[in-house]
């Protein structure tokens, strides 16, 4: 190894155990990153070094012994979404900036257990809402990657922004984020990483900041999908605290990475194919389809005949939950307050005041798709094409094992290229959307270049709790590709 930004989650994993570092010196080259690097590109809210510098000691010393988790002295970052006991908590809102929560999620406490050493706190949109990191009361985060011949400022996509471009640019060896309607996938085509959305019921939602509760999950976003299972099996697991979370055994993720695709049924959803999808991402989508040809897998034209529906339902469905899970920031529980001459007045004031605009659309149109009068026409009915997108995809997966699309309609776009019609940005998550709206797991790899010199995405969909098949298939895509590019901002790289 040339230097320690050269190391994969499980690289680094191996040379801890074989003793050929040391967590401190690892964890010290990271923060010492973070602090080169961060200002600039904005992905962690709150650092957390010297808590990190203990925590690396201890592992060394564990380490020493022949001791310590799976995890042991490896350094991570979390999306800010999910409650980190004594450590600020915000989901990127002004409502929550003086919040520290007294407990810990779940998928954060399994990860800690693990061994894993958290440098901080990752930058999001507000409350997991959006598709550009550019929500955050925080300020947006920089991409990592810069378009060839130009220093314009790229989103790094979102919700999960703030810990793809963290992993994108070797700030930490990976990171949790959380998909409701695309949040992994997205930015991780958007850094040029690989992220995976576990079944709905996979990981515990206990202590992660609800967005809307029936879509949201968590998941890991690595360097590659090794790293990814390595996390995943970590992060996963029944949660007596959270009803939803799925009595099941997690499986040895890692172990299915070298399965292959021989006899494997590959579908491809004509509906994907979408009108004005821009020719290089057509491109990439066939050439993967290719990929999995030549190692085995048989491709089956499919049909997912309701997709068209997917992205207007999950923008009811999201938004009512949205409006219901937010009711809770009134002021008078956590984070920021606002007083007022009367109850009311002070429930507004501060609801005015901690909200961002694009929360507050989404309370608004929330609240008025489940009001009555609308709730049938609106809430019930996207609860039914919810239904039949499910549908869709139990009858597809009785003919096929997986199925491929591109993660997002785009590459990563400048800032100020976003577009300024809310309409028109959720548009960016139509690839993502169904597969949340059916609870199925996905997962994006990187897998080239447009013609700007920024990355590009695929996706795999695949069966309820069938992580495994959909590790499988997308190592190979991960093969065939070889995607060793890096981007213009990296801890590696010195300025
Ligand atoms: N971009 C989508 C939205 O804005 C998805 C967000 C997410 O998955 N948290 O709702």
């Amino acid at each position: 190894m040339s230097s320690l930004f050269d190391y994969t989650l499980a690289s680094a994993r191996d040379a801890l155990r074989a003793r050929k570092i040391s967590a401190v010196e690892l964890v010290d080259a990271h923060i010492e990153a973070i602090e080169r690097l961060d200002d600039g590109l904005n992905s962690f809210i709150t650092r957390t070094p010297e808590q990190a510098r203990l925590a690396a000691k201890e592992a060394d010393a564990a380490l020493a012994k022949g001791e310590g988790g799976p995890l042991c002295g490896l350094p991570i970052g979390l999306k800010d979404l999910f409650a980190t006991k004594d450590v600020r908590t915000t989901a990127a809102s002004k409502i929550l900036d003086n919040f520290v929560p007294p407990y810990e999620s779940t998928v954060t406490a399994n990860l800690k257990q693990d061994g894993a050493i958290s440098l901080g706190k990752l930058n999001l949109d507000e409350f997991a809402m959006g598709s550009t990191n550019l929500t955050s009361a925080f300020g947006g985060v920089m991409n990592p990657w810069q378009r060839r011949g130009s220093t314009a400022k790229l989103v790094p996509g979102g919700s999960s922004g703030g810990s793809a471009a963290a992993v994108a640019a070797g700030l930490v060896l990976g990171a949790t984020g959380t998909d409701t309607g695309g949040s992994i996938r997205q930015p991780a085509a958007f850094c040029g990483i690989a992220g995976v959305k576990p079944t709905y019921g996979r990981c515990s939602r206990f202590g992660t900041i609800a967005f809307a509760s029936s879509l949201d999950q968590a998941g890991p976003m690595a360097r590659n999908l090794q790293d990814c299972a390595i996390l995943l099996e970590s992060m996963a697991g029944f949660d007596p605290k959270d009803s939803t979370s799925v009595d099941k055994p997690v499986p040895h993720y890692e172990a299915a990475l070298g399965r292959g695709v021989k006899g494997l049924k590959v579908g491809i959803p004509k509906e994907y194919r979408i009108d004005g999808l821009p020719a290089e991402i057509a491109a990439v989508w066939d050439q993967g389809i290719a990929w999995l040809k030549e190692a085995g897998a048989e491709i089956v034209d499919m049909s997912l005949p309701h997709t068209q529906y997917g992205l207007p339902a999950y923008y009811i469905a999201a938004l009512a939950e949205a409006s219901s899970n937010l009711a809770r920031y009134d002021g008078v529980r956590f984070g920021e307050r606002v007083t007022g001459a009367s109850l009311d007045a002070l429930y507004e004031a501060t609801r005015a005041a901690g909200f961002g605009e694009e929360v507050k659309r989404r309370i608004l149109l929330g609240t008025y798709v489940l009001s009555s009068g609308y709730y049938d026409a609106y809430y019930l009915r996207a609860q039914k094409v919810r239904t039949l997108l499910q549908r869709d995809f139990l009858q597809a997966y009785e003919k096929v094992d997986v199925i491929l699309a591109p993660t997002a309609p785009s590459g990563a776009f400048a800032w100020d290229e976003k577009p300024t019609d809310p309409v028109q940005m959720y548009l960016n998550d139509v690839f993502t959307v169904p597969a949340s709206m059916a609870g199925v797991p996905a997962l994006s790899v990187p897998v080239g270049l447009d013609s700007h010199g920024v990355p590009l995405g695929l996706q795999l969909i695949g069966r309820f709790f069938d992580e495994e098949t959909l590790l499988a298939a997308g190592s190979v895509l991960e093969k065939a590709a070889s995607f060793t590019h890096r981007p213009t901002i990296h801890a590696g790289v010195s300025a």
